[in-house]
């Protein structure tokens, strides 16, 4: 989706998990297919706008809503927006989460190749509703982050050949679905965050990131000579 944002790029292991996690959702959820949003720039690297993550090739965005049957066009790509599946006061799903949606989290969280799956804190209890009794280890990846109700985040592990990349600390707290884990994501100041203040003096331009200000090996990826790859997630 949004081809126009150039984040259709991946680590070929990203790419590979996205392929396999399509087919395993079209069998096991009976959907079309999924829809696609941020992966990362080409060559990776800090995205001027939208994430934080999303630099290093390994992490995707994965829309809620089923492909329909048939290729969107550029055009809807772009303009298509993803429903939410949070009621207005942030406490519960609403009717667009189904059972082809827990299918889809639990199909995502499942592959061994992924590390963690992001959804709202509303979506992570629904989930220990429906499965939390069995412990399984997936649900444990399932975390609660802030947004993400409209889509999930996924981020692989660290690839085998990659030793610099740094892999994320284990979650403390079982799988999550615990009162005491989850209460933080339900306490007023998560759900209804007072507003920051406008300040009166205009804000300073953010400066932009050089390449001296990312790691040294970031030199070599961007410097390397272009070559033929099907790395890229075909466009139509
Ligand atoms: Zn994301």
């Amino acid at each position: 989706m949004r081809l126009s944002r150039n984040r259709n790029w991946g680590h070929p292991e990203l790419v590979a998990f996205l392929k396999r996690f399509s087919a395993a959702v079209a069998k096991q959820a009976g959907w079309p297919g999924i829809l696609v949003g941020d992966m990362a720039q080409p060559r990776g690297g800090p995205l001027p706008f939208g994430h934080r993550s999303h630099q290093i090739g390994l992490d995707v965005d994965v829309w809620y809503e089923p492909m329909p049957d048939r290729v969107l066009s550029k055009k809807e790509r772009e303009k298509m927006s993803a429903p939410s599946l949070v009621s207005k006061n942030g406490l519960k799903v609403n009717k667009q989460f189904t059972a082809g949606t827990a299918a889809f989290i639990r199909i995502a969280a499942q592959q061994p190749e992924v590390e963690r799956v992001l959804v709202n804190a509303a979506i992570k209890k629904e989930m220990c509703k429906l499965e939390g009794k069995h412990h399984y280890a997936w649900m444990a990846k399932l975390r609660p982050w802030y947004g993400h109700d409209d889509h999930i985040h996924v981020r692989l592990k660290c690839p085998a050949d990659s030793p610099h990349c740094r892999h994320q600390p284990p979650v403390p707290g079982g799988d999550g679905c615990s009162k005491k884990a989850l209460a933080f994501w339900f306490s007023h100041r998560v759900l209804h965050p007072t507003p920051s203040k406008p300040s009166k003096k205009p804000s300073k331009p953010r400066r932009q990131i050089m390449l001296a200000d990312l790691p040294a090996a970031c030199s070599a990826v961007l410097n390397a000579p272009a070559k033929k790859t099907d790395l890229a997630v075909e466009s139509r």
